[in-house]
C-alpha cells in the first residue's frame, strides 16, 4: 500500500481520547477508534441548554463606564495557551513513551481521530485559530502550542512545558472525540485530578471548565456529551499529560464526536467554529475575573 494511504488509514482508524486506565493507543492498522464508553450512557434529564425566558430582555442601559479599555479589552495583560490537539503529520516516532504525569508515561502523541477526509488535527487547527483571534480581539497574547498543522510536533509533554514557560494565565486544549457508539454525540472537557500545580490548580481550572461550560450550553448548538460525563459534560481524569504537568488552571475540550454525522457538519463549519470561539473566549474571561 503506498505510505501515504497507510497514513491516511491510521489518521482514520485511531481514536482520540483513552479511557482513564487503558494503554495509550498506538495507531495501527487495527480499528480502533470505536472508544467504548467509560460511564454508562445516561438517559437522564437533558441539561439546561440556557434557553432565554419567556419575557424579553430588559433593554441595556448604558452607563457611564470606568475604563473602556477593561470591557472591550478585558484580556489585556494576559497571556493564554492554546492547543490545538495533535498534529499535522502522524508517524511511527510519535508512538515514543514521554512523561505523562504522575508515574506515567504515554505515546508523545496520537493521530487523532477523523470524520470522512476530516482529520481531528485539522479540526482543533482550525478552531484554535479561531479561538486566538478571538481572544487577541479581547486584548490577551495568545501562545499556541505548534506553530502550523504540517509538522510531526510537539510531544505533549513538550506542549505542557511550553504552557509554563509562558507564563500563562491559562491553557485551553482543543481536541474532538471519536466514538462508534450509536448515537453519541455533544461535547465535553476533560479536567485533570493529578496536576502538579495541586489542589489550587485543580480546582481553578474545574472553574474554568464550568466557566465554559456555562458559555457553550448558551451560545452552541452542539449539546453536552451524551456518553461521557453523566450530563455534566465534565470528566476528570489521570491521564491527560497536557494538563497534568502544567503549573496554571487548564482544560481539555472533546468538541464532539466527529464520528456523528450531526456534530461534524458543525465542526466543518467556520460559523460554528467562531461561536464557539467566542463563547470559549467568554469563559476565560469569567475565569481570570
Ligand atoms: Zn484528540
Amino acid at each position: 500500500m503506498p505510505r501515504g494511504l497507510a497514513l491516511l488509514l491510521v489518521v482514520l482508524l485511531t481514536g482520540c481520547s483513552i479511557p482513564p486506565g487503558a494503554a495509550p493507543t498506538p495507531a495501527t492498522a487495527t480499528p480502533v477508534a470505536s472508544t467504548p464508553s467509560i460511564t454508562a450512557p445516561t438517559p437522564g434529564p437533558a441539561p439546561s441548554r440556557g434557553t432565554p425566558s419567556g419575557s424579553a430582555p430588559a433593554t441595556p442601559t448604558r452607563t457611564t463606564s470606568p475604563s473602556a479599555s477593561t470591557t472591550t479589552r478585558p484580556l489585556a495583560g494576559r497571556t493564554i495557551v492554546v492547543d490545538p490537539g495533535h498534529n499535522g503529520v502522524w508517524t511511527k516516532a510519535l508512538n515514543r513513551q514521554v512523561p505523562a504525569g504522575n508515574g506515567r508515561t504515554k505515546a508523545c502523541n496520537s493521530s487523532g481521530t477523523a470524520g470522512g477526509d476530516f482529520a481531528e488535527h485539522a479540526f482543533t487547527w482550525a478552531t484554535g485559530q479561531a479561538l486566538a483571534d478571538r481572544l487577541r480581539t479581547l486584548g490577551a497574547t495568545v501562545t499556541l502550542t505548534r506553530p502550523n498543522d504540517r509538522g510531526s510536533g510537539p510531544c505533549v509533554n513538550v506542549r505542557a512545558a511550553r504552557t509554563n514557560a509562558a507564563d500563562a494565565d491559562l491553557l485551553i486544549s482543543l481536541h474532538a472525540d471519536g466514538n462508534l457508539a450509536k448515537g453519541a454525540r455533544g461535547y465535553h472537557i476533560i479536567v485533570s485530578s493529578t496536576m502538579i500545580g495541586g489542589g489550587a490548580v485543580e480546582r481553578r481550572s474545574m472553574a474554568l471548565a464550568r466557566n465554559l461550560r456555562s458559555h457553550l450550553d448558551a451560545t452552541s448548538t452542539m449539546p453536552r456529551s451524551t456518553y461521557i460525563g453523566d450530563g455534566t459534560a465534565i470528566h476528570a481524569r489521570t491521564d491527560i499529560a497536557g494538563l497534568n504537568l502544567i503549573t496554571v488552571p487548564g482544560v481539555m475540550l472533546e468538541l464532539g464526536n466527529m464520528r456523528n454525522a450531526t456534530d461534524l457538519a458543525l465542526q466543518r463549519s467556520p460559523a460554528w467554529r467562531a461561536s464557539v470561539a467566542k463563547a470559549l473566549a467568554a469563559g476565560v474571561v469569567d475565569s481570570l475575573d
